[in-house]
């Protein structure tokens, strides 16, 4: 399987393995949980305003077909390779399995920087790319959504584009669209809400009163911009945010909503403010009560775990924490680890409700997609620290397992075809 190469993809593998050694799954069963069913590699050419022909690459995994069709986000952005999106389909799928979804893993992504594109050149290669992608999706084969780089107006074009193909509105083929078409309420703001509500969780375990308690978040997208708001508007003081131009810490409390205003109308925090600029390299390690890594992978390594000052570590991003700090980390029961497959799962649980939704026709008011998102992920946090503490192990490894298990129950149900 050398098609899957590059350090996320052997994190994941990695991973994986630490979790079949714990609930000692045979070695001969290993490869058919780990490695992808299908993997798409496509070449979009795009038309540029000056009228040059560019070409990207496009990626498509699909974990695996066991449990429904498979479900994962679109990353655009330079470090989309192969390797990578396989890594985070094998996340979404131990992801969707802990929260009881009925679906799979995938992920996709274009190797691109997005803000290189014109907007005319964006929504170009996001229909492309939904094109060359037609015939290995569907609403029962694997259903799209936003991740990294993407955002509702691609979802869009991604629905058009599909739907144009068909002769008819499939609504159900990409989650995270606008409302206006056929999104749900609550979609945009669900992973970083799922992300409070969990480290308000976590905190609450630990003694930490949410008024008082301090905050910091890295990176300000769709997660980390939601999930700072919601930290402030529990009374929870932010003293540390930061995304790709620019970081700012002060221990006295940052004026979220005003970041929010200006990286809504700036699409980046440069220029926000000349105080309380810091150091990037150095905002995780700052004391507060409830860090969250809302950005890209593998930002805790050893070096970085050893030096975190927080008591609830709350992944919003997907696999910021290597294997490595993982060790470093079980020797800290201080810290509470909201491992980013239970942390962020807000994002694909909400998605769910999308999907369920766009197939019935029948849409639900915003309290009620909120009140099913707390209660699925409850109960996803309740058994994976019921699990931490019968077996004493670390939150990752818990989480991690319910997630595998789920996945090899259904798969040594169906037996093996044919
Ligand atoms: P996004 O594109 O909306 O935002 C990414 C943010 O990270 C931007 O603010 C960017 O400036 C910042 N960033 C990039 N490099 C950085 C760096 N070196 N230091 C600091 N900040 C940096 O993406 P998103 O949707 O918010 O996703 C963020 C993470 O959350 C990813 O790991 C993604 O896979 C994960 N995730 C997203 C969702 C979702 O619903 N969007 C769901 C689950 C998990």
């Amino acid at each position: 399987m050398t098609i899957y190469t590059g350090p996320v993809f052997e994190m994941a593998a990695k991973q994986f393995e630490t979790i079949a050694d714990y609930i000692e799954i045979p070695a001969d069963e290993r490869a058919r949980l780990l490695y992808p069913k299908r993997a798409i590699t496509v070449s979009c050419p795009i038309h540029r305003d000056d009228g040059s022909i560019a070409v990207f690459q496009g990626y498509r995994v699909q974990h695996h077909l066991t449990l429904g069709p498979t479900k994962g986000g679109t990353r655009f952005s330079l470090s989309v390779d192969m390797g990578e999106v396989a890594a985070l389909a094998i996340w979404m799928s131990w992801k969707c399995a802990l929260a009881g979804l009925p679906y799979g893993g995938a992920k996709g992504g274009i190797t691109v920087d997005p803000s290189s594109l014109s907007p005319h050149e964006l929504e170009a290669l996001s229909r492309r790319y939904m094109q060359e992608m037609i015939p290995f999706v569907g609403p029962q084969i694997d259903v799209m959504a936003p991740d990294m780089g993407t955002n509702e107006q691609v979802m869009a074009w991604f629905m058009d584009t599909y739907s144009m193909y068909q002769g008819k509105t499939v609504t159900e083929i990409v989650t995270g669209k606008p409302v206006a078409s056929g999104g749900t309420v609550g979609r945009r703001e669900a992973t970083g809400r799922g992300v409070v509500h969990l480290a308000m969780r976590a905190a609450e375990r630990a003694g930490i009163a949410a008024l008082g308690a301090t905050a910091i978040v890295q990176g300000f997208g769709n997660v980390g911009s939601v999930a700072a708001l919601e930290l402030a508007e529990r009374g929870v003081k932010v003293v540390g945010v930061s995304d790709h131009t620019a970081c700012y810490y002060d221990p006295r409390g940052l004026d979220v909503p005003a970041l929010v205003a200006y990286a809504a109308q700036h699409r980046v925090l440069a220029g926000f403010s000349t105080e309380a600029l810091w150091d990037p390299a150095t905002l995780l390690a700052q004391r507060c009560d409830i860090l969250v890594p809302a950005a890209m992978e593998r930002v805790i390594d050893a070096a970085m775990a050893a030096r975190l000052q927080c008591r609830v570590l709350a992944e919003g991003a997907n696999g910021p924490t290597t294997p490595d700090a993982d060790r470093v980390l079980e020797q800290r029961p201080e810290i509470t680890v909201i491992p980013d497959i239970l942390c962020n799962a807000g994002g694909v649980v909400v998605s769910y409700f999308e999907w369920v939704q766009d197939l019935q026709q029948f849409f639900w008011e915003e309290d009620e997609v909120n009140r099913r998102l707390r209660q699925v992920l409850d109960k996803a946090f309740d058994r994976t620290f019921a699990r931490v503490s019968r077996d004493k192990v670390g939150e990752r490894t818990a989480a991690m397992a319910i997630g595998v298990e789920r996945v090899r129950d259904a798969k040594r149900t169906r037996g093996l075809f044919p």
